[in-house]
């Protein structure tokens, strides 16, 4: 996996990349899809959730640009498996799921590979987690029809937001850099992620 689908698509960042060999992806797909865990796609994971695309979790981790130092707050937990890669490469991470089973399911993962540096919650990440703010990087790993205000607010200055944007069948990742009140925006790529449901999201 690390070298077909990441280091041969540009994923450079050597910490990322380690993250990669340290997690074990299959403990987070269903356990009939073993087998799978290590494929070149998503994967479904219940209540018509997926599991990213292992290049498309690298590819949002180096956009993220992490020392190390930086809290990171991210917007559906789903499986857990960014939250573990997260959770390798900086201090501090906080998760937001919608689904308080897949919270749940997560929860149990990520506490049985010995993970102590993730908050979890249950509700709307579309309106961030106030009381934790500001946080140095956010990931929003569904796809939202525009970028919810609340989550360029609660962003430090200097810091950085990846999240897709655009219509439910296609969206554009998005990098965007605080820089005081002024927030600057680059495109990536374009990519396919489930929609973002919440008040700053798509309707239910
Ligand atoms: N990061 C996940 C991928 C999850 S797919 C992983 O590594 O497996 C997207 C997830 O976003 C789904 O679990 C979905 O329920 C959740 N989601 C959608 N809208 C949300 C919202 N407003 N707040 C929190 N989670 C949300």
């Amino acid at each position: 996996m690390v070298e077909e689908q990441l280091k041969s698509r540009n994923i450079k960042d050597p910490r990322v990349l380690d993250a990669f060999i340290r997690i074990p992806r299959h403990t987070f797909v269903p356990s009939g899809d073993c087998e799978k865990a290590y494929g070149d796609y998503p994967i479904h994971i219940g209540l018509d959730q997926t599991i990213s695309q292992p290049y498309m979790v690298a590819l949002m981790s180096q956009c993220l640009a992490l020392g190390g130092w930086e809290s990171v707050l991210e917007i559906g937990t789903g499986s857990g498996y960014q939250a573990a890669i997260l959770a390798e490469l900086v201090q501090e991470v906080y998760t937001i799921e919608r689904h308080e089973e897949l919270s749940l399911r997560a929860q149990g993962k990520l506490k049985a590979l010995g993970f102590s540096n993730i908050k979890f919650r249950v509700g709307d990440g579309t309106l961030g987690w106030p009381e934790e703010q500001p946080f140095d990087r956010i990931i929003v790993t569904a796809g939202a029809p525009h970028v919810p205000g609340a989550l360029k607010n609660q962003l430090n200055d200097g810091g950085l937001l990846v999240v897709p944007v655009g219509p439910a069948e296609e969206q554009s990742l998005e990098i965007i850099r605080r820089d005081g009140a002024q927030f600057e925006q680059k495109t990536v790529c374009a990519c396919r992620f489930v929609k973002l449901i919440g008040e700053e999201g798509w309707a239910e």
